[in-house]
C-alpha cells in the first residue's frame, strides 16, 4: 500500500492520477489532496477518496469547502501552509506534484525536505530551480519519477543502462494545432483555436505551452536536470502523431523509444507504481493501423517561444525563471482576451531583454526573480494592445 499526496487533484494531471488510484485501491490511499478554485469537483473528489486533510489554495474558501464537506471527516486547510502540510503530511510516502505554474515550487520542496518521493508533473519546478530542486533531492535521498510524457519516456528508455553511454535524447514533439498554420495567420489565431490540441487533452495552460511550443522548451530545460544531459545533447524533433514519446541515443548508434497511444495515465501509472507496471486501460497501440510516423525539424522562426527557451537557458541562472514568469502571464493574459497569440513571445521576449540575469541560491531568491519577471511581464503586457 502506498499512501499519496496530491497536489493539484481537480487538475488534468489530478484527475487522471486519481483514476488510476480508484483503479487499485490495495495499492494506493490517498492521505492529503490539494486544489486550486474548482470547490465541486474537489468536495466531489473527497468524498470518493476521503484523504485525512484536504487542502484549498486559498484561504477565504475554507468555510465553504467545509460547508461542503459537513458530515465528512477530514482536516480542511487553505493557503500556503496547508499546502505545505498536504505535503509534508506523516504517512504520505509519495506525493504527485500537478499542480499548474510556480506556485508549485514552495510545497514540492517541502515534500522533498519532509523525505517524500515526488512522482513529478510540475515542469516549472525543475525550470525554474532545477539546480536546486536536483541538489535537494540528492541531500534528502529520495527518489524523483517524472510524470511528463516525454521524460517517463526517457526514463523507461535508460533503464539498465548507464548514463555515461547517452550521446543524446530526442524528446518529440506533436508541433501542437498550428503546425501546419501558415506564420502570417498566426496573429489571428483565437483561444478557442488554441485550446484545440490534436493529440493530448490537458490543463489550459500547458495546452496554450504547447501551441506557442513554449511547452517544449520548458521540457529541454526539465530534461537537462532530470537527467544531468547538457542542453547540446538535447534534440526536439517534430512527431505530429504522438506516437513516440522520446528516445534516447547511445555510444554505440543504438537508440531506444518508447511509444504508446497518447494518454497521460500510462506516465502517470508508471511514476506511481515503478519498478511494477499496472494496467492503465489505455488503448492498444496499432502500428498497422496508423497512416505512418513522420519527424521533422521544429521551425524557431514561427515557434518563437522555442528559441526563447534555448536563449534562457543558455544564458541561465535567474533567466529561465523570468521567462517562465513572463510565459504564466502572458499565457493568462491571452486566455484571458487581452493578448494576442503573437504577444504571447513579445511580452516573454522584452522581459527577458530588460533582466539581467543573476545567480540564484535558494528558492525565496527564485521566488523573488518569479515575482520580478511577473510585475515586469504584467507591465508590458499592459503597454500592448490587442
Ligand atoms: P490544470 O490546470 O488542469 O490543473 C492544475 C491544478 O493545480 C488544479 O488542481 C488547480 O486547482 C491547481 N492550482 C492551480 N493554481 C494553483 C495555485 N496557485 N495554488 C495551488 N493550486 C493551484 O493543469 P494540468 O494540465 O493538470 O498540469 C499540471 C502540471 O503538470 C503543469 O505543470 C503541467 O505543465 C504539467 N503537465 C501536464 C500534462 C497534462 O497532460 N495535463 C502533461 C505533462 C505535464
Ligand atoms: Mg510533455
Amino acid at each position: 500500500m502506498k499512501h499519496l499526496t496530491i497536489l493539484g487533484s481537480t487538475g488534468s494531471i489530478g484527475v487522471s492520477t486519481l483514476e488510476i488510484v480508484a483503479a487499485y485501491p490495495d495499492r494506493f490511499r490517498v492521505v492529503a489532496m490539494t486544489a486550486g478554485r474548482n470547490l465541486e469537483l474537489f468536495a466531489r473528489q473527497i468524498k470518493a477518496f476521503s484523504p485525512r486533510i484536504a487542502v484549498v489554495a486559498a484561504q477565504e474558501d475554507v468555510p465553504r469547502l467545509r460547508e461542503m464537506c459537513s458530515g465528512v471527516t477530514v482536516e480542511i486547510l487553505g493557503g500556503v501552509e496547508g499546502l505545505i502540510a498536504a505535503a509534508t503530511a506523516g504517512e504520505t510516502e509519495m506525493v504527485v506534484a500537478a499542480i499548474v505554474g510556480a506556485a508549485g515550487l514552495v510545497p514540492t520542496a517541502a515534500a522533498i525536505r519532509a523525505g517524500k518521493d515526488i512522482a513529478l508533473a510540475n515542469k516549472e519546478t525543475l525550470v525554474t530551480a532545477g539546480h536546486l530542486f536536483m541538489n535537494m533531492v540528492a541531500e534528502y535521498g529520495v527518489k524523483l519519477y517524472p510524470v511528463d510524457s516525454e521524460h517517463s519516456a526517457v526514463f523507461q528508455s535508460m533503464e539498465g543502462h548507464r548514463s555515461e553511454d547517452i550521446t543524446r535524447l530526442i524528446l518529440t514533439a506533436s508541433g501542437g494545432p498550428f503546425l501546419t498554420t501558415p506564420t502570417e495567420q498566426l496573429a489571428g489565431v483565437t483561444v478557442r483555436d488554441a485550446l484545440n490540441h490534436p493529440n493530448w487533452s490537458m490543463g489550459r495552460k500547458i495546452t496554450i505551452d504547447s501551441a506557442t511550443m513554449m511547452n517544449k522548451g520548458l521540457e529541454v530545460l526539465e530534461a537537462r536536470w532530470l537527467f544531468g544531459v547538457p542542453v547540446e545533447k538535447i534534440d526536439v524533433n517534430i512527431h505530429p502523431q504522438s506516437i513516440i514519446h522520446s528516445m534516447v541515443e547511445y555510444v554505440d548508434g543504438c537508440v531506444i523509444a518508447q511509444l504508446g497511444t497518447p494518454d497521460m495515465k500510462a506516465p502517470i501509472a508508471y511514476a506511481l507504481s515503478y519498478p511494477e507496471r499496472v494496467a492503465t486501460g489505455v488503448k492498444p497501440l496499432d502500428l498497422t493501423a496508423l497512416p505512418g510516423l513522420t519527424f521533422f525539424r521544429p521551425d524557431r522562426e514561427k515557434f518563437r517561444c522555442l528559441g526563447l527557451a534555448y536563449r534562457a537557458i543558455k544564458d541561465g541562472e535567474s533567466m529561465p525563471a523570468v521567462m517562465n514568469a513572463a510565459n504564466e502571464i502572458a499565457v493568462e493574459a491571452f486566455l484571458e482576451g487581452r493578448l494576442g497569440f503573437m504577444q504571447i513571445a513579445q511580452v516573454i521576449e522584452r522581459t527577458m531583454d530588460a533582466h539581467e540575469a543573476h545567480n540564484l541560491k535558494s528558492i525565496e531568491e527564485v521566488l523573488l526573480a518569479d515575482r520580478w519577471g511577473r510585475d515586469r511581464a504584467r507591465e508590458i503586457c499592459r503597454g500592448m494592445v490587442n
